[in-house]
């Protein structure tokens, strides 16, 4: 987690915040209460000296006024004196001088001992005494100045008799500066009180902002957690306040994020389990058709690592990118044939489209399903083939019959040598084509589910040799028989109809491709290791060429169709022959030599040791 900036941090603004607004309230304060005080003080200073003059200017107006009137006798002192007596002690710590002086500007007497020669001197530069003297007015003149120093205040008074005649003027010299020695007191309390009041206040302030910081750092933490996905942790509340508020809050909004992510968690295992247990292969893309999402089948079936395809284009993926581009894909309404096989190995698969939108019609994304359509594709054009071989194969003889039919109807019924020949000519062909619609319906038989062998357990080497000898004793050509077979019985569990009939196409094979006097071996090996019995018929005739060896037990397959046609094959014989096998558990295969022979292998699962039961 990233540490706050100090200096971004909600403590400082906290304590900046309190900080400002206190000392906004001790100047605003300070300031009113400062100026008010000095006021009062100064008033105060002033109204102390002038009630002290009050009683002085009296008797001082009396003397000057009995002065002035000439009526003191001569034992009395001379005006100079009594006013001397009068300024007399006068002087205090706040009262520096006092001068009495007539309308002549004549000093009457000062209360400054060492400055008595002054006395009687015209005072001129006394502009507070010139003022009240030459305007005459009875208004006090006052003004504060500084001297050496100090401020001092001075007071002129004019001295005024019973009748308002100005007679004099008292000037008073003060000390002010006591006062303002004071103030200076006065606001050093208040700003030692400012600066206290403010360190506390700082004090305060971090530890209320520690009250709201540090249940959001906790919310914090929390939140960074529950980034990581820890759920678990609660937030504690601290009060009931807006914070603790918040604390519940929060907490009730991780239960149901955590409730949320569970149901979220929950759906994508199940998507997730969908989408691997599902055959079909499912890819999704976003809005630019990146691969971001791809189901194991659709890898498999791509043959790719769902790590090397994330984020890859689709139509890369698919191997179709110099065809389709992404936006041809999503408008693609009708699914793709993606043939990825080989002549060998045909592999074809089927692409379907779907775009995912918003409800606002926003295409997010793409999602293409893969079908493995090469077992179906194949079957579709076995079945075409089918279908088209069994036509050619009906329509073969069909086409002899009718020419044979019209040639007959034509008049030649009424040959006696044609005639015979004719009709039997459209005999064997009705043969061929029964013998051909039986083949077909024994396969579809077989095709069916339903299908089932009717087994039961036979001494094989009896059955064998029944069926060796059914054919010696009907053969018409001059082809000999040589069996080699166990002497022991040998028990097989089979469906004895349908072996016989596998016999009877090998071994009517084996006699139709036969030259005279030609042989014909019956064998039969037993493996018991493989605990399984080896049945091979080898015959001396024309053999089949290498390439085609696989094929003959292919349907309708033959390697020269002229001539086993011409012989009375089907093309099933082989084919009914390898169903019957497969579902006796066996395998049938060929092995021959052109022009040597051909012998034609099936083999039978057998139990060894059932033997003994048996014998
Ligand atoms: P058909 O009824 O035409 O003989 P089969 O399915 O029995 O059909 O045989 C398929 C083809 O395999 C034959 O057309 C023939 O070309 C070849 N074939 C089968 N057996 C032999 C054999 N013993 N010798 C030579 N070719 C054979």
């Amino acid at each position: 987690m990233r540490k706050v900036n100090f200096f971004q941090s909600i403590h400082l603004k906290f304590v900046l915040i309190y900080v400002l607004l206190i000392a906004l309230a001790m100047q605003i304060i300070g300031v009113y209460f400062v100026r008010e005080l000095e006021e009062t003080l100064i008033d105060n200073f002033k109204n102390s000296v002038v009630d002290r003059l009050d009683p002085l200017e009296y008797t001082v107006a009396q003397e000057i006024s009995s002065s002035l009137s000439g009526n003191r006798s001569e034992d009395e002192p001379t005006l100079q004196q009594s006013i001397r007596q009068l300024l007399g002690g006068l002087n205090s710590e706040d009262i520096e001088e006092v001068q009495i002086i007539d309308t002549r500007s004549r000093i009457l007497g000062t209360s400054d001992d060492s400055n008595q020669a002054i006395v009687g001197q015209r005072t001129t530069s006394n502009d507070q005494v010139q003022e009240i003297l030459s305007n005459d007015t009875d208004l006090q003149q006052e003004e504060t100045y500084m001297d050496q120093g100090n401020r001092v205040w001075v007071l002129a008074q004019p001295i005024i008799t019973d009748q308002g005649e100005t007679i004099g003027v008292i000037w008073v010299k003060s000390q002010i500066e006591n006062v303002y020695e004071q103030m200076d007191e006065i606001n050093e309390i208040l700003a030692g009180g400012t600066a206290i009041s403010l360190v506390i206040t700082a004090i305060l302030g971090v530890l209320l902002a520690q009250t709201i910081t540090r249940p959001i750092a906790a919310m914090r933490s929390h939140a960074v957690d529950m980034a990581k996905g820890n759920f678990s942790r609660k937030v504690k509340v601290y009060g009931h306040d807006e914070i603790g508020q918040l604390a519940i809050t929060f907490n009730n909004l991780t239960k149901r994020l955590q409730e949320a992510r569970a149901t979220t968690e929950a759906e994508r295992r199940k998507l997730s389990s969908v989408l691997s247990y599902m055959t079909d292969g499912v890819i999704a893309t976003d809005r630019r058709g990146r691969v971001i999402l791809i189901n194991d089948p659709a890898a498999a079936m791509l043959n790719v690592s769902r790590e090397t395809v994330l984020s890859m284009s689709l139509p890369e993926v698919l191997g179709i990118e110099e065809e389709y581009s992404v936006d041809d894909l999503s408008t693609q309404t009708d699914s793709l044939i993606l043939n990825f096989g080989t002549d060998a190995k045909p592999y074809i698969l089927r692409a379907n489209f779907s775009v995912i939108q918003k409800e606002t019609g926003f295409v997010n994304g793409l999602i293409t399903v893969l079908h493995d359509i090469t077992e179906q594709e194949k079957i579709d054009a076995e079945r075409r083939e089918f279908v088209a071989n069994v036509s050619h194969e009906l329509r073969t003889p069909l086409t002899t019959m009718r020419s044979y039919l019209e040639a007959l109807s034509e008049g030649a019924w009424q040959d006696q040598e044609i005639a015979p020949h004719f009709l039997e000519v459209t005999q064997t062909e009705t043969e061929r084509m029964i013998r051909l619609v039986n083949d077909l319906l024994q396969l579809s038989k077989m095709d069916s589910r339903d299908y089932r062998l009717n087994k039961e357990f036979v001494n094989f080497i009896n059955f064998y040799q029944r069926i060796i000898d059914r054919f010696d004793m009907g053969r018409s050509q001059n082809v000999t028989f040589k069996t080699k077979l166990p002497q022991e019985p040998v028990y097989v569990e089979i469906d004895t109809d349908k072996m016989t009939q596998v016999l009877d196409n090998i071994i009517s094979n084996a006699l139709k491709y036969s030259p005279e006097g030609g042989q014909i071996r019956f064998k039969v090996e037993l493996k018991e290791r493989e605990k399984e019995m080896v049945v091979s018929v080898s015959d001396q005739g024309v053999g089949i060429p290498r390439e085609n060896l696989k094929n003959i037990f292919e349907r309708f397959y033959r390697v020269d169709k002229a001539r086993t046609r011409q012989l009375g094959g089907t093309g099933l014989g082989l084919a009914i022959a390898k169903e019957m096998i497969t579902a006796h558990e066996g395998r049938i295969w060929a092995s021959s030599v052109e022009g040597r022979g051909t012998t034609i292998y099936f083999t039978l699962p057998y139990d060894p040791t059932s033997e003994d039961e048996w014998s």
